[in-house]
C-alpha cells in the first residue's frame, strides 16, 4: 500500500475510515460534509455522502480529499434533506475505485437503507463466500456490502431487526452508521474497538461521529459515547438505545490515543491530547538520556515530546519542520522520487540541531525506513548524537481490526531486536514506553490492572476478536 502524502510504501500505518451521522437537522449534508472534513486525517482516498430528502435517497461519492469531492455547491444543493451520513475512506484493498467508497445505499422489500462504517470484519471473507454461494451478487469488495446483503437475506421483518441480525452473524471492530427514511442508527461492535460519539447540534439535532473533533468543527455539543456493543436508533421522537450483544469487557484500540485520533479529540472521556503527554511524561521516566534538546517527529510526535521535555527538563524545540502542504501523488511515484519522500514532508531545523545531542520523539516504528530517514537527515543537520524514543511499544503483529499496517515480515520489531533497530535506524540509543508506562499515562495501574484493557495487539499479538478469516486462510 502506497502512502499517498510521500508515495512511498506505508511507514505508518494508517487508519482505514471516518464516519457522520446527521439526523434532525436542515442543511445535514453540508454538516456531513464539515464533519468528514475534520475527521481527513482518518482517511484520504475517498469521500461520500448519501441523504434522504423526504423521498427518495440522494448521494455524492468521490475519489480524493473531502473539500474536493464537495467543494461544488451544485453538488450540495443535490444532497437536500436533514438526514444524512458521510464517510471518508482509506483504501487497503479493493484500490481507490469508486464503487468502494462509501456509503452504500440500497432499496429494499422492506424500505431503503444507506450504510457506511469504519473498522473491518475479520469474517468478511468467509461471509462473503457463504453469500456468493447464495447467489448475492457483489458489486464491491468493502465489508460494509457483507452488511448490506446480510440485511437483504434477513428473515426478520423490520430493518432494525435485520440490522441486528446481520451484526451477530459478523464479527471483527466496526462502527457502523445507517440511514433509512424514518431514523439514523449508530452501532459499535460488541468490544468498542473502533470510536463512535453522540452529539447535539444547535437546533436541537443529532450528530454521530468517528472523534469530538467532528462536532467541535459545526459547533456540536458532546453528549456522550455510543457504548460498545450498543445500537443507538435517533428519530424525531428522540434517542432509544439497544443492545443486542452479550455483555463483554471492552477493547478500545490503544492506538487511536497513540496515533490516530486528532489530538484535540476526546474519547472514550480522555483527551488523546492529554494522553499522548502523559506518554512522553512516563517514557522520560522510562528511558531519559541526557541530551541537550527533545526534537518531535511531527506531528503527531509533538504532544509526547512535550511531555518528555517537561519530565525531563531539557529544552523542547522543533527541530524538524513538516511541510503540511505536500501534494498527494501530483507526481509519477518513480523509485527516484519514492526516496525523495521524506525530504518532501519533512526538513530540517539545522540551527536548532547543529552540535547538538539530540533526543526524537516518534509515535511508532513500523518499517523503519522513515525513521532512517529521518535519523540520517537530523545527523546530516549536524547532530552529535540521536538518540530516539517511542511513544508506542514495538509494533511486532499487523492489525486485523481496520488499521492498514503492513504484514508481519514488513515490521521492523517483529524481526529485529531492540539493538538491531537501533542499528538499522542509525540511532546512539532507541527506548520504547512500556506495557504498563503506556496503560499509566492513560490513568490505569498497569496493563493487568483492575481498569480493563485496551486492543493492544499489534504490540501484543493478543488478538481480543477471532481472526476467522485468517485462521480459515481466506485472508493474505
Ligand atoms: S491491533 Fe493495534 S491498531 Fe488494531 S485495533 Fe488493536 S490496538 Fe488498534
Amino acid at each position: 500500500m502506497m502512502n499517498p502524502a510521500t508515495l512511498e510504501p506505508s511507514n505508518r500505518p494508517y487508519e482505514e475510515c471516518g464516519v457522520v451521522g446527521i439526523w434532525g437537522a436542515p442543511d445535514a449534508a453540508a454538516l456531513a460534509a464539515l464533519g468528514l472534513h475534520a475527521l481527513q486525517h482518518r482517511g484520504q482516498e475517498a469521500a461520500g455522502i448519501v441523504s434522504h430528502d423526504g423521498e427518495k435517497f440522494c448521494q455524492h461519492k468521490g475519489l480524493g480529499l473531502v473539500g474536493d469531492v464537495f467543494s461544488d455547491a451544485r453538488v450540495m444543493n443535490t444532497l437536500a434533506g436533514s438526514g444524512a451520513i458521510g464517510h471518508n475512506r482509506y483504501a487497503t484493498t479493493g484500490g481507490t475505485l469508486l464503487r468502494n467508497v462509501q456509503p452504500l445505499y440500497a432499496d429494499f422489500e422492506f424500505g431503503g437503507l444507506a450504510v457506511a462504517h469504519n473498522g473491518n470484519l475479520t469474517n468478511a471473507a468467509t461471509l462473503r463466500q457463504a453469500l456468493v454461494k447464495r447467489g448475492c451478487l457483489f458489486q464491491s469488495t468493502t465489508d460494509t456490502e457483507v452488511f448490506v446483503h446480510l440485511i437483504a437475506i434477513s428473515l426478520y421483518a423490520t430493518v432494525l431487526e435485520r440490522l441486528v441480525d446481520a451484526a451477530k452473524q459478523v464479527k471483527g471492530a466496526y462502527s457502523v452508521v445507517a440511514l433509512t427514511p424514518d431514523f439514523l442508527i449508530g452501532l459499535r461492535d460488541p468490544l468498542g474497538v473502533r470510536p463512535l460519539i453522540l452529539g447535539r447540534v444547535a437546533d436541537g439535532g443529532w450528530m454521530l461521529a468517528s472523534e469530538t473533533c467532528a462536532l467541535d468543527i459545526v459547533g456540536a455539543e458532546f453528549v456522550r459515547n455510543v457504548e460498545p456493543g450498543e445500537m443507538v436508533i435517533i428519530d424525531n421522537d428522540g434517542i432509544r438505545s439497544m443492545r443486542p450483544f452479550a455483555q463483554t469487557s471492552p477493547r478500545f484500540c490503544v492506538f487511536e490515543y497513540i496515533y490516530f485520533a486528532r489530538p484535540d479529540s476526546i474519547l472514550e472521556d480522555h483527551s488523546v491530547y492529554e494522553a499522548r503527554k502523559q506518554i512522553g511524561v512516563e517514557l522520560a521516566r522510562e528511558s531519559g538520556v541526557e541530551a541537550d534538546v527533545i526534537v518531535p517527529v511531527p506531528d503527531s510526535g509533538v504532544p509526547s515530546a512535550m511531555g518528555f521535555a517537561a519530565e525531563s527538563g531539557i529544552p523542547f524545540e522543533m527541530g524538524i519542520i513538516r511541510n503540511h502542504y505536500v501534494g498527494r501523488t501530483f507526481i509519477e511515484p518513480t523509485d527516484q522520487i519514492r526516496n525523495l519522500g521524506v525530504r518532501m514532508k519533512h526538513s530540517a531545523n539545522t540551527p536548532v540541531l547543529q552540535g547538538k545531542r539530540v533526543v526524537l520523539v516518534d509515535d511508532s516504528i513500523v518499517r523503519g525506513t522513515t525513521s532512517r530517514k529521518i535519523v540520517d537527515m537530523v545527523r546530516a543537520a549536524g547532530a552529535t548524537e540521536v538518540h530516539m524514543r517511542i511513544s508506542s511499544p514495538p509494533t511486532k503483529h499487523p492489525c486485523f481490526y481496520g488499521i492498514d499496517t503492513p504484514e508481519e515480515s514488513q515490521l521492523l520489531a517483529a524481526t529485529h531486536s531492540i539493538e538491531k533497530m537501533a542499528e538499522a535506524i542509525g540511532v546512539d540509543s532507541l527506548a520504547f514506553i512500556s506495557f504498563d508506562g503506556l496503560y499509566r499515562a492513560l490513568g490505569h495501574d498497569g496493563r493487568t490492572g483492575a481498569q480493563g484493557r485496551y486492543c493492544d495487539a499489534c504490540f501484543t499479538g493478543d488478538y481480543p476478536i477471532e481472526l476467522v478469516d485468517k485462521d480459515g486462510r481466506l485472508v493474505a
